[in-house]
């Protein structure tokens, strides 16, 4: 087929990539994001137990900023702070309020997709280069030293422009991108800056323990914590990929999410790749995707390839150490993955009532025979196996508006199998695997 009439064809038969979500991820702005640095650094601080009283330092102006700042990009964003009273514990040193600010784009229906960051800082003596130095990883739960005066606010210079303005100003800017897009999502996206991640992921934690108890419905949480620096601190540089961290086991919600991440970031920016990590986060290290973990959400860490740790919870963690370029592209990653996820219809039930997987070797005994319930709007399934050996899909096939289908003589035994939701312009769900369930223990008694 020749170029012209390659065009003309391609105008009657959609491509896999949607010319919308190819606009919006165009419209991500490298120069959005040095405002938003520069903004954010100019705080001084944003410790969640810094001052509140001043208009221009320390987290209360920075909450307010980012409130205005999300609030002006649309009418459609309900923009509010997620307020927690909390007491004194762990690494709160004192009773404080702390805010979470959140953004919601509502979508058709009430499933929600969350883009985050957290937008509070810390500096300590040495930073992160001195707590790596120091041999074994350090405890993330260890208390810290005590203050002077654990009832002063505190207000040491915490810049924190990687660690993590470059995750909360991907979360603002994709905030503006998808408010401003004009599309209609039927998922609910949701912009979450989050706070006190530095004392122990507790706004985070404060968040997903409310949405659990009040089920709300949590698809997929793309958390992004230290994503805006490709110049590792040994001098290796990587501008060009970017890893995903995710929970086991295997065929996880979170790993299942790394894998559409991978398929769906890689397809709409080739030229960066995406390096899932088949693991909850780096050693010794968290992040706010694992407080959603902790209670059963679909969330992963991405984390910029090459971290330079003299910069992390440092005064010295400044502007100069961004590289707009390589945040662009990670946001651009978040975006095209996300856009596809909230345009897609839920993903396929393929567990029974009874939390069985919906597989099996009929009719013959010796094929596989895979069922799986509706997902709304969805006119076609895409199913996927590979090998039970291997982490990545290596076969996929479309099948229609159906709700099962039999691949003969494909042993269910040898691969695993998953199948996703596709809507009428080629969105599609993440995959639903078929896992077997873990069996208990049976106790046996000896006779005596
Ligand atoms: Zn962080």
């Amino acid at each position: 087929m020749t170029a012209s009439m390659g065009s003309a064809h391609a105008q009657e038969a959609p491509g896999d990539l949607d010319p919308r979500i190819v606009k919006l991820v165009a419209s991500i702005s490298e120069e959005r994001f040095g405002a938003i640095l520069k903004k954010l650094e100019n705080f001084e601080t944003r410790n969640s137990l810094s001052s509140t009283d001043s208009p221009a330092r320390g987290i209360g102006a920075a909450r307010q900023w980012i409130f205005d700042e999300m609030k002006g990009y649309s009418p459609k964003l309900q923009v509010s702070f997620d307020s927690h009273r909390v007491p004194k514990q762990g690494r709160i040193t004192r009773d404080v309020e702390i805010r979470n600010v959140m953004a919601i784009l509502p979508g058709r229906s009430a499933r929600r997709i969350y883009i985050s960051g957290h937008y509070d800082t810390v500096a300590r003596p040495g930073g992160q280069g001195a707590s790596n130095a120091g041999g074994a990883p350090r405890d993330p739960d260890a208390p810290p030293p005590a203050p002077a005066d654990p009832t002063a606010p505190v207000d040491n210079r915490a810049p924190g422009v990687n660690d993590d303005g470059s995750g909360t100003a991907l979360t603002i800017e994709l905030a503006r991108v998808f408010s401003q897009s004009g599309l209609e999502f039927d998922a609910t996206l949701v912009f979450m800056c989050h706070v006190a991640e530095e004392q122990g992921l507790i706004g985070a934690r404060l968040h997903a323990q409310q949405a659990a108890a009040a089920k709300i419905p949590i698809e997929a949480v793309f958390n992004n914590d230290i994503v805006g620096n490709d110049r590792g601190g040994n001098g290796i540089v990587d501008g060009a990929s970017i890893r995903v961290y995710a929970e086991g086991p295997e065929d996880s919600p979170s790993r299942a999410l790394a894998r559409f991440i991978q398929r769906w970031g890689g397809r709409y920016v080739p030229s960066h790749r995406v390096r899932p990590m088949a693991r909850p986060d780096r050693f010794g290290r968290g992040g706010d995707h694992s407080a959603y973990n902790q209670l059963g959400f679909t969330a992963v860490g991405f984390r910029e390839s090459r971290e330079n740790f003299t910069r992390q919870h440092d005064e010295r963690d400044t502007f100069e150490g961004i590289s707009l370029p390589y945040l662009a592209q990670n946001a651009r990653v978040n975006a095209a993955a996300a856009a596809t996820l909230a345009l897609a219809p839920p993903p396929p039930v393929v567990v029974s009532e009874r939390g069985q997987p919906m597989i099996s070797r009929a009719p013959s005994g010796y094929d596989a025979n895979l069922k799986w319930s509706a997902s709304p709007n969805a006119v076609a399934y895409r199913i996927f196996w590979r090998e039970a050996w291997g982490p990545d899909w290596q076969h996929d096939l479309l099948v229609g508006n159906v709700t099962g289908t039999v691949l003969p003589n494909m042993q269910i035994d040898d691969y695993v199998f998953g199948v996703a939701a596709v809507d009428a312009a080629g969105h599609e769900s993440f995959v639903s695997a078929y896992v077997s369930p873990p069996r208990a223990s049976t106790q046996i008694t000896e006779q005596q």
